[in-house]
């Protein structure tokens, strides 16, 4: 078994010989666009594998048990990561991926029809705009992200496609404990339940010095998104939701 075998099925991923292929295919596809745009990074197929391919894994707990048809949106998906990754390991959900960058949009659209992948769609839209859209808003069962803003951002810019009991899921590296506890007003605001962390070990990469393992945020939805939200274009990275602070009492404020 090679290694990136090795980590879809240490992940719990049914490998199909088309996986594996249309994994490779994809990497093909991500160097010759990165030459022509500027589109990730990171190159050389170790890496792509290690760093795209099996950071993507731990999204495996969570999309192991979709249905078939279930709709998921990555948003800031760059060179298609995580969301076209999901995608051909998951050739039965559903997929939508989305970038504020023109180029990348088009990479991806070029990469779905050279890898012959039917259910999945890039559009170049920025989240906050494309969330107030009916077709787009509450309509998913999970939205993802990776590398794209705090958790507070993310929390505005995924909970609002999410459906009702659907799932937004963040991938970070370790250490996003405050983070996390930090972005729970914002998660709120939107209707979603309390964060749940869960360390991943990086799948079938077992090699001394290698970093420790990644975190998947999860958000559960469980109730409706105030039309308000999102709000503008930029304003959630500029201004994260964050909770108000505790009013002071008049003998707190004059021991001042
Ligand atoms: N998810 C990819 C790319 C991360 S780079 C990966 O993990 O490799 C962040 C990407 O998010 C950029 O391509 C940027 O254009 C996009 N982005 C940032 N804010 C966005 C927003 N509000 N709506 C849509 N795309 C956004």
């Amino acid at each position: 078994m090679n290694i990136l075998e090795a980590q879809l099925t240490n992940a719990g991923v049914p490998v199909e010989s088309q996986t594996l292929e249309r994994l490779h295919a994809f990497y093909q596809l991500i160097e010759a666009g990165n030459k022509r745009a500027n589109l990730t990074s990171i190159s050389g197929w170790e890496s792509v594998r290690d760093e795209l391919f099996a950071r993507s894994l731990p999204l495996a707990p969570l999309l192991n048990g979709a249905q078939p048809g279930d709709r998921l949106i990555d948003i800031g998906t760059g060179a298609g990561v995580p969301g076209l990754v999901v995608k051909i390991i998951y050739p039965h959900l559903n997929v939508m991926l989305i970038d504020a960058t023109r180029k990348k949009i088009d990479f991806l659209t070029d990469a779905i029809d050279a890898l012959n992948l039917k259910e999945v769609t890039a559009i170049h839209a920025r989240a906050e705009d494309l969330a107030q859209q009916p077709e787009h808003r509450e309509s998913y069962d999970f939205a993802v992200a990776r590398a794209v803003g705090s958790l507070s951002e993310l929390a505005e810019l995924l909970l609002p496609f999410v459906a009702l009991g659907g799932t937004a899921a963040a991938l970070k590296s370790t250490g996003v404990e405050a983070e996390a506890e930090q972005a729970g007003f914002a998660a709120r605001q939107m209707g979603g339940e309390p964060a749940v962390l869960s360390l991943v070990e990086r799948p079938g990469v077992d090699r001394p010095g290698d970093g420790p393992a990644d975190t998947l945020v999860t958000w559960r939805k469980s109730g409706p998104t105030p039309e308000s939200y999102p709000r503008r274009s930029g304003i959630p990275r500029k201004t994260p939701l964050a909770a108000p602070s505790p009013k002071k009492t008049g003998a707190e404020a004059s021991a001042e």
